[in-house]
């Protein structure tokens, strides 16, 4: 019987698990998967949990609840992987495999930038969100309870403004909203700024969808500063340059979402193949040498045939690669031969808050409440494929 390990109970880690049934309930392969958390969190919602606007039991499913009795959790954390030995090292105890899958997800990606990683919170899991949502509130609180009144205390700088970042700024409005409410704050004294390097905002989007969600945040006061390369940054500022001109914008939150690389695990393990935590594929998400390992999500640079760049990471696409692993595996291990992996590109959502979006999905554009039921629909359809319909539909935000 075959030893499969999946490393990661993310998007792509858990539809490659989901993929496997048969061959588990076949007793054709031992399957085990490792991840650090006893929970799987929906990364895509992250940016809500950071705002404060659900809590963590809204995105957080238990693992021991939707694997198969015959599966094996290890819940712990992977720190190493012997390609040579085909072992892998989790902090308290080896795993050997015959066949890996590496889902490790993502980390964040400072850029060399001065003070970054020290000062600036990231939108990377659900600890790191709840510590966001967390530093925000108390900095309100601060400036309620204090005579000096410093509006750095109640003034929210994040910098990127792409996907997560957009996201994010329109979730904190509500969130703005509460806790004024809650310390007897002025709304208009509370300033909050999103800043990018890039000159365009959203670039995935047409352009008058880009610019409605530009409006959509500047109306609520949000200031946008797109062209302004970060420098740096110190406790209570970004460094930023701006035409030429530095700038500092002041603020006790800063938030950082504006890169990420895969897990350091895989420069560690591929060290002439990785690159910021990311290895280029075959075209049947092996790496290159080692069939018997798989990456999927994050973690995987995947250039399709005839292309000359990988696909950005998503959420999508490493659903589509978890079941393409699974598939591959389930054919491998019955003798059969198996076609390239087709990435599907079902577009893309922004959504602006819980009642406004854009979206460019299904071969349509579209934008307004129905826009942001579409995304939610798509967070439960994700949900159902990593783990099974009675949980996407418990966990489901649709209605
Ligand atoms: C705020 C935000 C909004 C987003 N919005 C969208 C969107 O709208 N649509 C979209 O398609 N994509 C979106 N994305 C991107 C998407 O979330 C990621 O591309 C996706 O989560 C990648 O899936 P994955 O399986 O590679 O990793 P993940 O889903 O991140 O899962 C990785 C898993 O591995 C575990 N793990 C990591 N390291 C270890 C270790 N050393 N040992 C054990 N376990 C470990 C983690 O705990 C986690 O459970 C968004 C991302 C963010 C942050």
């Amino acid at each position: 019987m075959k030893n499969i390990v999946i490393l990661g109970a993310g998007y792509g880690g858990l539809t490659t698990l989901k993929g496997l049934k048969k061959v588990i309930k076949n007793g054709e392969a031992k399957v085990t998967i490792v991840n650090k958390n006893s929970y799987h969190y929906d990364t895509v919602n992250l940016h809500e949990v950071s705002a404060g606007n659900i809590s963590r039991d809204e995105i957080c499913i238990e693992i021991k609840d939707i694997v198969e009795s015959e599966v094996s959790f290890v819940q712990d954390e992977v720190v190493k992987i012997d390609t040579s030995e085909k072992v892998v090292y989790t902090k308290k105890q080896e795993l050997k495999y015959d066949i890996l899958v590496v889902g490790l997800g993502f980390e964040t990606q400072t850029f060399g930038i001065e003070g970054m990683l020290e000062n600036a919170l990231p939108i990377t899991d659900i600890k790191a969100a709840e510590k966001i949502s967390e530093r925000i509130e108390s900095n309100f609180k601060k400036y309620a309870e204090s005579t000096e009144k410093d509006v750095k205390d109640i003034s929210i700088v994040v910098g990127g403004t792409g996907l997560a970042g957009i996201e994010f700024l329109a979730e904190l409005i509500d969130r703005r909203k509460e806790l004024c409410k809650k310390y007897g704050i002025d709304e208009k004294l509370v300033k909050i700024y999103g800043l990018d390097a890039a000159p365009v905002l959203l670039p995935m989007f047409d352009k008058e969808y880009s610019a409605y969600a530009r409006k959509f945040l500047e109306d609520q006061g949000i200031e946008i500063i797109l062209g302004a390369g970060i420098k740096g940054a110190t406790e209570d500022r970004f460094i930023v340059e701006i035409d030429g001109d530095r700038k500092e914008l002041l603020a006790s939150t800063l938030v950082w979402t504006a890169g990420v690389k895969g897990s350091r695990i895989m420069d560690a393990t591929f060290p002439e193949l990785s690159k910021n935590g990311r290895l280029v594929t075959t075209q049947q998400l092996t790496v290159p040498g080692l069939e018997e390992i798989y990456i999927v999500g994050d973690c995987a640079a995947f250039i399709e045939e005839g292309q000359e760049r990988p696909y950005p990471t998503t959420a999508q696409i490493a659903c589509q690669m978890g079941a393409y692993v699974a598939s591959h595996i389930t054919n491998r291990l019955a003798g059969n031969t198996n076609e390239n992996f087709k990435y599907i590109n079902r577009g893309v959502v922004c959504s602006l808050g819980s009642k406004d979006a854009i979206a460019h999905a299904m071969g349509l554009k579209y934008k307004g409440f129905f826009a942001a039921k579409t995304k939610k629909l798509i967070e439960a359809k994700a949900i159902n494929e990593c783990t099974n319909l009675k949980t996407a539909i418990r966990s489901q935000r649709v209605f």
